[in-house]
């Protein structure tokens, strides 16, 4: 019998292997093991959205009349790959087949017990294009690689051109929230997942975050995950580039597409995405700096953050540039603290498993960095709390991208702001108990004080970058005492990390 293992952020109903039904040679296995789901200190919804989208799989491939073997949380394994070893050993599995397994650790593991590795047919590059592109650099550039597979896939371009003339439109883009607009709600699922929520709960299974076992949200398979992407075409892609950086009280989701873990699980591919966006912009449904802007997440980003997972891991997982040791704060996992930035985009993580991308990178991610927290914990954070955490796309973005915790190799700076920028891309600082006007004091926004703190500490690492000298030259024109209260707030602040 030929054992086909299929992995729980591999559920793509179109892949090769399910087009034919081999039913008396081919077993398909689907393994939920404790190794996967400790490995991280996971929010609820992800443990329920993976489980129970393996299951609904699982019985899909049996309706169509596959050979299936779903081992679930009652059989106890430990890890797959000992799971791999003694079915083999047991004669029930001659031949193991495997998709390549998108994470480092399982890729290590599962290699070497596998008699053929195939591909998950999902990206639209190979694990190592980004490190060819980029060959003999020492740094990664997000817009060239881009630029290049806009050229090679043809994805709007007109006779070899730029769509419009320009590759990014991002000058039309990131504008802020106008006053009391309402983006349009989005229609949610309403799964019951009870008794999967009790099944973990049965064995003992640590988790945080709200369950929403109730009323589930997010789609669990593929027709359902086409819902999401066709709601997404239709209602909210219009207005994705104008508002893709705006924070807004209340409103976790504006114009984002919510498809990152439908994308994850490999439930829809990322070209099919790609083309509806190309699709509705061609039959004018959608302007160009909204489609551009939402292609070059998915045909940019996400292609070149994996990418730069295989070119850098297994030493990735451990840079540290700037030699940062904290631990989190309480407040981290339970979003209380009086900072309302921080607060929302934490507290609606916690309730959604879900913050959109400026919540990641502009809230939480440049807290961590300025607060000097250890990268490590970050991961975990990160990794834990959403729900399309999956290392090779969190592990570049956190460390690298929000962190810079790799010296730049993905961005070109540390993504660090002070209140300003949430002031400006936010209506959070009205409703927050700090003033983000102030400067020093204790009725000043932390995020005042710890920027330049930030850049004091860390000045023999960064007064070099040429995009950051000018804020070494604002910091020396300052007075001397207006610099020593910004830099005492900043050790207050330090000191007393946990009452913020
Ligand atoms: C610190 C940090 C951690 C992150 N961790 C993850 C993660 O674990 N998993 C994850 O999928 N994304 C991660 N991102 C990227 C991004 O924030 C999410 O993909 C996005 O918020 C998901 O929501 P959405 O589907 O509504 O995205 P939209 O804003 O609608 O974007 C469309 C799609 O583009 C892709 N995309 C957008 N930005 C990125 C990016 N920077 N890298 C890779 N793909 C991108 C996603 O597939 C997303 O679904 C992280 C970003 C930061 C700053
Ligand atoms: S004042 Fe500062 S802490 Fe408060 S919401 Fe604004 S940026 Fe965040």
């Amino acid at each position: 019998m030929i054992g086909r293992l299929i992995l729980g952020d591999q559920l793509n109903p179109k892949h090769s292997w399910l087009a034919k039904v081999e039913a008396s040679t081919v077993c398909y296995y689907l393994i939920e093991a404790a190794e996967e789901l400790l490995y991280a200190p996971h929010h609820r919804q992800k443990m329920l959205g993976f489980l129970a989208s393996m299951r609904r799989f699982a019985g899909e491939l049996r309706l169509a009349g596959h050979q299936v073997r779903y081992i679930d949380l009652s059989h106890g394994v430990g890890d797959i790959p000992s799971f791999l070893s003694d079915e083999k050993a047991s004669g029930r599995i001659q031949f193991w087949e495997i998709q390549e397994p998108d994470e480092h650790r399982l890729d290590q593991a599962l290699r070497p017990l596998a008699d053929r590795i195939v591909s998950t047919e999902h990206f639209l590059t190979e694990r190592h294009s980004v490190a060819e592109h980029f060959k003999g650099k020492k740094t990664y550039l997000m817009e060239s690689f881009y630029r290049q597979m806009r050229k090679t896939t043809g994805i709007l371009m007109d006779a070899g051109q730029p769509c419009g003339g320009q590759w990014n439109y991002d000058k039309e883009n990131r504008q802020a929230w106008p006053k009391g607009h309402q983006a349009p709600t989005m229609t949610f699922f309403a799964h019951n997942l009870t008794d999967l929520d009790k099944e973990l709960d049965d064995v003992g299974i640590p988790r945080w975050g709200e369950s929403r076992a109730q009323q589930f949200p997010w789609p669990l398979c593929r027709e359902e995950a086409l819902d999401v992407l066709r709601a997404f075409i239709q209602e909210r892609l219009v207005h994705f580039g104008p508002y893709q950086d705006a924070l807004v009280d209340h409103q976790p989701i504006l114009y984002h597409s919510m498809l990152s873990f439908a994308l994850n699980a490999k439930m829809l591919q990322p070209l099919e995405v790609i083309e509806a966006a190309e699709e509705a912009y061609r039959q004018g449904l959608a302007p160009l700096n909204s489609t551009e802007g939402f292609i070059r997440q998915i045909l940019g980003w996400r292609e070149f953050v994996r990418g730069i997972y295989w070119a850098e891991m297994p030493d990735y997982a451990s840079l540290n540039f700037f030699d940062h040791q904290r631990t989190m704060p309480s407040w981290f996992y339970t979003g209380k603290t009086t900072m309302r930035c921080a607060s929302q985009a934490i507290q609606q993580s916690l309730s959604n498993a879900h913050a959109h991308h400026i919540q990641r990178l502009m809230v939480t991610g440049n807290l961590a960095l300025l607060l000097g927290m250890h990268p490590d914990a970050v991961d975990q954070w990160y990794l834990g709390i959403y729900i399309d955490a999956i290392e090779w796309v969190q592990k570049p973005n956190t460390r690298g991208m929000s962190q810079y915790a790799d010296g730049g190799k993905l961005g070109s700076k540390p993504y660090v702001s002070s209140g300003a920028y949430i002031h400006k891309m936010s209506n959070h600082c009205g409703s927050c108990a700090y003033s983000v006007k102030e400067k020093t004091g204790p009725n000043a926004c932390p995020l005042n004080a710890l920027y330049w703190d930030f850049h004091d500490r860390h000045r023999a690492l960064l007064e070099k970058n040429p995009r950051i000298g000018m804020v070494y030259r604002t910091w020396d024109r300052m007075d001397n005492e207006h610099k020593a209260a910004l830099l005492d707030r900043a050790r207050w602040i330090h000191e007393h990390i946990e009452e913020l």
